[in-house]
């Protein structure tokens, strides 16, 4: 993942690593803007890599602490939406921060 500004309409794409560097609103070459990822970004991994493992291990080792909790098909489910759901949320808010930052940084004057 990567973002794009176009310094022609202002605009931050989100881009995969592999596509060009265009701009979503008019088409134009755009730079890659390098900005940290924040908190939410990591938290949202964190979510996501944590339920699997929440999901994954009881399926491997019998015994562990909340092995009740992931007794059937229909509670792991359920664990997987939530999980994904609340990761799917602060990665979100991630990018939009992240799109944010790359404005300021860009473009002072159209995020007053
Ligand atoms: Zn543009």
């Amino acid at each position: 993942m990567k973002l794009v500004y176009c310094g022609n309409c202002h605009h931050v794409s989100m881009k995969s690593r592999v596509e060009r560097n265009r701009c979503e609103r008019c088409g134009r070459e755009a730079e890659v803007a390098h900005v940290p990822y924040p908190w939410q970004i990591v938290v949202g991994w964190s979510v996501v890599l944590g339920g699997a493992l929440f999901l994954l291990i009881p399926y491997f080792w019998d015994g562990t602490p909340w092995s009740g909790l992931t007794a059937t098909v229909g509670l792991r489910l359920v664990w997987l939406v939530l999980f994904l759901g609340i990761g799917y949320y602060f990665s979100n808010w991630g990018v939009r921060v992240m799109k944010e930052r790359v404005l300021a940084a860009r473009a002072p004057e159209a995020s007053s």
